[in-house]
C-alpha cells in the first residue's frame, strides 16, 4: 500500500471517528492527515496532523471535499497507462499537501525515492525544498507539492514532450480542485509547459506570470540548486517574491518592474 492509499484509508477512519463524536485525533509520525477541531471561537477547522499546521482560511467542509476529490482523482488515474512510463514505475506520484493551499509547488517528475514511496519531493532535492519552504516561514504541510509528470522517467532522464502532453491534464485537474492563487514552478519543465514559454530559464525565473486564475513564479529546481549552490541567492529572491504575493504585497512588486505576464 502506498502513501496515497494509506492516506485515503486513514481519512475515512478519521471521518468515521468524527461521526462517533471525536473532534481531535492525534497520530504519531510525519504523515499528513486531516483532523477536525473547533478553534477558540467555536469555528470548525480541518487541521493537518503533520506538525499540527492549520489549514488556514478553509473550513472543514471545503477541506474535506477537496481532499476527497483529490483522493478520488488519485484512484481514477493511479493505473494510468497513457505512456510507457507505467511499465517501469512502482507508484504514480500524485502529489500531497494541504488541499486548500493557496500556494502549489510544481516540480518536474518523480525520482527514485519518490517512485518507491509514492510521495513527491522526498529525496535529496525534496529535503532542500522542505528547507526552503521552512525558510519562507511556512511548513511543508501548509502547501501542496506535485509534479508535471506523475511517473518516474527511467534513470531520471528528462521527460519527453509527449509524456508531458499526456500527463499535464492531471496537474490541470488537481489545480482545478485546489484552486491555488500562486504556483511556484520548479525548473524548466513545469515552467515552459505551463506557461508556453521557451528561452533561457535564467531570464524567465523570478518574474510573475499568469496561468488561468493563478499567479506563477518560476524558480530553479532544488536538484539544480544542489549542483549550483551559487544560485541560492536567486532562489531566495524568487521565494521572497512568492511570499510577497502570498502575503498580498504583490502590487508593490509590480511597481518594481518584476512582472512578465503570460497566460494560456
Ligand atoms: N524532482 C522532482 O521534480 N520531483 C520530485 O518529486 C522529486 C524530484
Amino acid at each position: 500500500m502506498n502513501h496515497n492509499e494509506l492516506n485515503g484509508l486513514i481519512r475515512k477512519w478519521l471521518q468515521n471517528e468524527k461521526l462517533l463524536g471525536k473532534d481531535v485525533i492525534e497520530l504519531e509520525g510525519g504523515w499528513q492527515f486531516l483532523r477536525f477541531s473547533k478553534n477558540i471561537t467555536g469555528e470548525e477547522t480541518a487541521t493537518s496532523i503533520l506538525k499540527g499546521a492549520s489549514i488556514k482560511k478553509c473550513n472543514e467542509d471545503i477541506a474535506t471535499k477537496k481532499a476527497s476529490e483529490l483522493e478520488d482523482y488519485y484512484y481514477a488515474i493511479k493505473n494510468c497507462n497513457k505512456c510507457n512510463l507505467y511499465r517501469t514505475r512502482n507508484n504514480l506520484v500524485f502529489g500531497e499537501g494541504n488541499p486548500c493551499s493557496k500556494l502549489v509547488f510544481i516540480g518536474e517528475a518523480p525520482g527514485r525515492e519518490e517512485d518507491m514511496s509514492g510521495r513527491p519531493f522526498v529525496g535529496e532535492a525534496g529535503k532542500l525544498l522542505t528547507k526552503l519552504i521552512k525558510e519562507m516561514g511556512l511548513d511543508r504541510s501548509e502547501v501542496y507539492i506535485t509534479n508535471i509528470i506523475k511517473c518516474r522517467p527511467p534513470d531520471n532522464r528528462d521527460p519527453l514532450p509527449e509524456e508531458i502532453e499526456n500527463c499535464r491534464i492531471y496537474l490541470e485537474h488537481q489545480l482545478e480542485i485546489i484552486k491555488p492563487s500562486i504556483l511556484c514552478t520548479l525548473g524548466r519543465y513545469s515552467t515552459y509547459y505551463l506557461l508556453g514559454l521557451s528561452g533561457p530559464f535564467s531570464s524567465i525565473r523570478g518574474k510573475v506570470y499568469k496561468y488561468k486564475d493563478a499567479l506563477v513564479i518560476p524558480t530553479y529546481h532544488p536538484a539544480a540548486l544542489l549542483y549550483h549552490p551559487g544560485w541560492s541567492g536567486d532562489v531566495k529572491r524568487d521565494l521572497k517574491l512568492v511570499m510577497e504575493v502570498y502575503d498580498g504585497k504583490f502590487a508593490e512588486s509590480c511597481g518594481q518592474g518584476k512582472t512578465g505576464t503570460t497566460s494560456i
